[in-house]
């Protein structure tokens, strides 16, 4: 349209140029070695104009004809360009969909048409490892860290076949390898946190989790967990090295980062206690247990509060009871305290109230008490068997479960020993169909 109208307007300028002439008539004499040319002056320069007309026509034409190879070789490299991003793309596809025969012959032509190794490198180590060649894929990996545009993807993909092959040690060695590259990506900080921890390298694991916590890669109530886990392990690790102090301190840390941690309350305690302050210990234990009693926290207690007699036992144990004096850990604590110091009555009276507290579905443990206070204060060997066929059919007592394969522990730590999984141990009844524990010793007492 506009060209349109630009030619009209060039017509429309002709015209004009060619009446000013008409109107104004002249002649115009050439002579030139013996010729002589006789005209007039419109007709001069409408003779000029179609010369220049003519003049600019075989120039673009030389340009044309001059220009044309290298048009050509243009034109042929940008199809093989776009014919190798095509294959590239098609690859890459292939792998999303899983078909290792398309992806490797996409990979080829792309490799063949871009001749740019950064960019096919990636697309050929992973058609490699899609049909499980898994040299091959490691060869492109490696060749992929020596260019700096590569480095991280190669990083990557030789992480992911480290862990796959089970070798945490090199796995670790790469997720450092990528946190140095990239130092903010949420899954190299994740999975050098979770390295660390499998190995029980709980000081690096707490830096880790700093980062972690830094780049919002976990939410923050799990940061919080895991932090405490992790100071619970390294204060664990002090107490057996023989520093009761470090470990207060590592406790201390634990119990401030997540008070609600399943074992941090717990393992303060007993840090305090083996650190020779009783008192700290025991305040601890008991403002843990108005809040939430626990049957380790009691043991704790028993650090904290030693004492000679079952009878002093007892008197310790009604100050703790006071503080959730309806609870069934409260009533079962004081009825196993009274049974320990031959007071029947009183056993009997804190029993049974446990046994309804438990609504009349008392635990395992419950009931073999009750069979020894039948058996202790009656001798009554009916009424004993009564309560030990009753513990056998009774729900399993609590204790450390990991929620990620639900095996059975006799104390909290950060891994679980079969499944491996970090920080999943909980406080609860065993599920029904769970084999035996698994052999870890209860959480010795401290020296
Ligand atoms: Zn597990």
């Amino acid at each position: 349209m506009i060209r349109a109208l630009g030619f009209l307007g060039l017509l429309a300028a002709v015209m004009l140029v060619v009446a000013w002439f008409a109107e104004r008539p002249g002649d115009v004499t050439i002579v030139w070695q013996g010729w002589r040319i006789d005209t007039s002056a419109g007709a001069l320069v409408i003779a000029a104009a179609a010369a220049a007309v003519a003049a600019a026509g075989i120039l673009g034409l030389w340009r044309g004809l001059v220009g044309a190879p290298r048009k050509f070789t243009r034109w042929r490299r940008d199809s093989r360009r776009r014919r190798g991003y095509v294959a590239l793309t098609q690859g890459l596809v292939a792998v999303a969909a899983g078909d290792p025969i398309e992806a490797r012959r996409q990979a080829r032509r792309a490799d063949v048409l871009l001749n740019e190794p950064p960019l096919t490198m990636l697309l050929s180590a992973q058609a490699a490892q899609l049909s499980g060649d898994e040299p091959t894929a490691k060869t492109h990996y490696t060749a992929m860290l020596a260019r700096p545009e590569t480095e991280f993807l190669g990083v990557r993909g030789l992480l992911v076949q480290a862990m796959k092959a089970g070798d945490r040690a090199r796995a670790t060695e790469l997720a450092r390898r990528a946190r140095t590259l990239q130092p903010k990506t949420p899954w190299v900080l994740t999975t050098l946190f979770e390295l660390e921890t499998a190995m029980g390298e709980w000081r690096d694991a707490a830096i880790t989790l700093q980062s972690v916590q830094r780049a919002g890669a976990l939410a923050p109530a799990a940061v919080k967990r895991h932090q405490a886990a992790v100071l619970i392990e390294l204060s664990r690790q002090a107490a057996e090295r023989g520093e009761p102090r470090e470990a207060v301190r590592y406790a201390e840390q634990a119990y401030r980062a997540e008070t609600d941690h399943p074992a941090a309350a717990t393992w303060l305690a007993r840090s305090y206690a083996a650190a020779g302050d009783q008192r700290k210990a025991g305040h601890l234990v008991e403002q843990e247990w108005a809040r939430r009693p626990h049957p380790e926290l009691l043991a704790a207690y028993r650090l904290a509060r030693p004492v000679a007699q079952p009878l002093q036992w007892v008197k310790q144990v009604e100050r703790l009871a006071r503080l959730a004096p309806t609870h069934r850990d409260s009533l079962e604590a004081l009825g196993t305290a009274a049974l320990d110091a031959g007071l029947w009555g009183e056993a009997r009276r804190h029993l049974t109230a446990a046994v309804a507290a438990a609504g009349d579905r008392p635990g395992a443990g419950l009931c073999r008490l009750m069979a020894r206070l039948e058996e202790e204060e009656k001798n009554d060997a009916t009424a004993m068997r009564r309560w030990l066929q009753q513990a056998a059919e009774a729900p399993a007592d609590a204790g450390w479960i990991c929620e990620s394969c639900g095996a059975a522990h006799g104390r909290w730590q950060a891994n679980c020993t079969r499944c491996g999984a970090f920080d999943r141990m909980i406080w609860r009844a065993p599920d029904r169909a769970q084999p035996a524990l698994v052999a870890v010793a209860p959480e010795a007492a401290p020296p």
